[in-house]
């Protein structure tokens, strides 16, 4: 999973940081908030989903990658 913070919505309110520490960090400019890292550890997983859901402007975006979770194609029957 990728996460981003979009900078035109995030209006500084500190929720993410505080619910994920260790995954965003606040500007000591405008207070507005940016992610640590893109790639997001999976121990981090839980935090960063409660935080991009708790955010009042809706400024943190979730990126799933693909493979994380990638359905198994299905099997071609061939039994005749
Ligand atoms: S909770 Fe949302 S608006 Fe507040 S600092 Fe974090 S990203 Fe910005």
């Amino acid at each position: 999973m990728k996460v981003r913070v979009d900078a035109d919505r995030c209006q500084g309110h500190t929720l993410c940081a505080m619910i994920a520490p260790d995954m965003f960090e606040l500007s000591e400019v405008d207070g507005s908030s940016s992610a640590i890292a893109e790639v997001v550890p999976t121990d981090q997983e839980a935090r960063v989903r409660e935080a991009a859901q708790s955010c009042p402007e809706q400024a943190i975006i979730l990126e799933e990658v693909a493979g994380d979770s990638a359905p198994q194609p299905d099997r071609e029957q061939t039994m005749q």
